[in-house]
C-alpha cells in the first residue's frame, strides 16, 4: 500500500484517493472501472530484482511493494501462487511449435488462479472492515473465496451466489469451507444481479472481480512469477482463456508494471481464447464495436460469461499487446484436456485448457509461427470438473479377477 499513489478511473481518467470499499468511478459508473496506480519512480528506486531473489516467501506475498496491501492486515493462512513452470517438448510438438511452457495454475490451494485474486478480497475487506465477502461466481471465484475465507480461522464469512449450472466439485468445495451458499436457479448473469443487490443492501465486502480493482491486483501476480521464473525474459506470446476478463487485463497489469519499473523490457503478445459458445469479448475484438451480450453455452464453465463485465480493460491489454483472439469449440477443449494431461501430467478443466486449444488453431492457422515462444497457463484443475474430463477420455479396460484372462490378452496384444 505504501507505493499506492491512486486509482485511475479507466473511462474517463479522473484519479480517486484509495478507499477500500471503492470500486467504481463516481462520475461514470458501471463504465468506471479504476485501476490502481503506483508510484513507480519511488518503488524503483526501493525495490530490485536481487531483492526479490533474496526473498525466500514462496507465494503472491513476495510482490508485496507492487500490492495494494497494508502490511499490518491479516493475510490467508494458504499459501498461493509460485505454481510450477514447466517446458514440453511432447506438447509442443503436437500442437505445432518448438517449444511451449505450461504454467499450472491448477497447483493453487482451491485449484484456480482465482486464489490470487480471493486472497486480495479478504485482505481488502478486513481494511473495509466488512466481516462478510459476498460473490457471484460460475464456481471458482466462489470456491476460492470460500477456502480463502475459511483459513482465517472463523474470522470472516463468505456468502456466495452461483449459477444453478456449477460444476459439482466446485459446489462440493464451498460447502466444504463452510461458505453460505445461494444456488440462484437462472444464468450467470442473473446470480451476478442477485449478489450485487444483496452486497449493496447489506454492506458486504464485493469479491466480484470484475469491479474491483483491487482483485485485478492479485490477478497480475500471474505474470509477476512467470517474468520471474523465465529470468525477466517474457515470451513472444502468452496465452489466457478469457470469461469475464479480468485474468487477461490482470496479467497485462503485471507486465505493464514490471516494465515500469525496469524489471522487464519487452512485452509480450496477448492471446485471448473463448469458447465459441460465449464469446462476446472475441466479438468485439474482431468488429471494433461496441460489446453485445450473448450465449453463455460452452461446457467451460468457468468462462460461460455472456455479459463480461471487465472486457473494457481486457480489450485494451490484447490490443495494447499486439495480441489476437480465437474462439474454440466444446469438443476442441475437450481434446485438449486429454492431449495435455497426456502429454506432461497436467490436468486442466475445461476453462483451464481451452487458451492451448486456441494456440493449437492460430499455429495451424500460421497465425503463430513454429519458432516462437509460448507460455499458456492452466487456469484451474481438472479435479474439479471429472464428469466433463471423462467425455473426452476412454474408457477403463474390464477384465475378470483372472491372470489366465489377462495374460491371453496381452498376448493378443490388446491390453499394450
Ligand atoms: C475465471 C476463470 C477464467 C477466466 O478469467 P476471467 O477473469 O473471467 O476472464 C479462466 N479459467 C478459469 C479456470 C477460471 O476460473
Ligand atoms: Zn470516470
Amino acid at each position: 500500500m505504501e507505493y499506492v499513489s491512486d486509482l485511475l478511473c479507466i473511462n474517463c481518467g479522473r484519479s480517486y484517493q484509495p478507499r477500500p470499499e471503492q470500486y467504481l468511478c463516481g462520475d461514470c459508473g458501471e463504465q468506471g472501472i479504476l485501476e490502481v496506480g503506483y508510484d513507480y519512480p519511488v518503488l524503483k528506486k526501493e525495490w530490485s530484482r536481487e531483492q526479490l531473489k533474496q526473498n525466500p516467501d514462496p507465494s503472491i506475498w513476495r510482490y508485496a511493494p507492487l500490492l495494494p496491501v497494508r502490511p499490518q492486515t491479516p493475510r490467508p493462512r494458504l499459501r498461493i501462487g509460485m505454481t510450477p513452470l514447466y517446458q514440453s517438448k511432447a506438447l509442443a510438438e503436437r500442437l505445432g511449435l518448438n517449444n511451449i511452457y505450461i504454467k499450472d495454475d491448477g497447483l493453487n490451494p482451491t485449484g484456480s488462479l482465482k486464489d490470487r485474486a480471493s486472497a486480495l478480497a479478504v485482505v481488502k475487506g478486513q481494511e473495509a472492515g466488512a466481516d462478510i465477502v459476498a460473490c457471484a461466481s460460475t464456481g471458482n471465484a466462489a470456491s476460492s473465496l470460500a477456502g480463502n475465507i475459511a483459513s482465517m480461522g472463523g474470522k470472516m464469512r463468505a456468502v456466495i451466489f452461483i449459477p444453478a449450472r456449477a460444476p459439482l466439485g466446485k459446489l462440493t468445495q464451498l460447502l466444504v469451507y463452510g461458505a453460505v451458499v445461494v444456488s440462484v436457479q437462472g444464468s450467470y448473469q442473473d446470480a451476478y444481479r442477485l449478489s450485487e443487490r444483496a452486497i449493496r443492501q447489506w454492506g458486504w465486502y464485493n469479491r466480484n472481480a470484475a469491479i474491483n480493482p483491487y482483485l485485478v491486483e492479485g490477478k497480475k501476480t500471474v505474470t509477476l512469477e512467470l517474468a520471474e521464473q523465465l529470468n525477466w525474459e517474457l515470451p513472444d506470446w502468452l496465452v489466457f482463456s478469457v470469461g469475464d476478463g479480468c485474468t487477461i487485463a490482470g496479467a497485462w497489469k503485471g507486465l505493464v508494471d514490471l516494465k515500469q519499473l525496469g524489471f522487464i523490457e519487452r512485452l509480450p503478445r496477448l492471446l485471448g481464447v473463448q469458447a465459441e459458445g460465449s464469446a462476446p469479448i472475441t466479438k468485439a475484438f474482431k468488429s471494433g464495436k461496441a460489446l453485445e451480450v450473448s450465449e453463455e453455452d460452452t461446457l467451460a464453465d468457468s468462462i460461460a460469461v455472456g455479459n463480461p463485465r471487465n472486457h473494457v480493460k481486457a480489450l485494451r491489454a490484447i490490443r495494447a499487446s499486439g495480441g489476437d483472439m480465437v474462439n474454440v469449440t466444446d469438443q476442441e477443449i475437450l481434446e485438449m484436456i486429454q492431449l495435455l494431461a497426456e502429454k506432461t501430467g497436467v490436468f486442466g478443466e475445461p476453462a483451464g485448457v481451452a487458451g492451448l486449444a486456441g494456440l493449437r488453431k492460430m499455429t495451424a492457422r500460421g497465425l503463430i509461427k513454429a519458432g516462437e515462444q509460448v507460455v499458456a497457463v492452466i487456469t484451474g484443475n481438472g479435479l474439479k470438473d471429472s464428469k466433463n474430463a471423462q467425455l473426452a477420455t476412454g474408457k477403463p479396460f474390464r477384465v475378470e479377477p483372472d491372470f489366465q484372462i489377462l495374460e491371453r490378452i496381452v498376448k493378443e496384444g490388446n491390453l499394450i
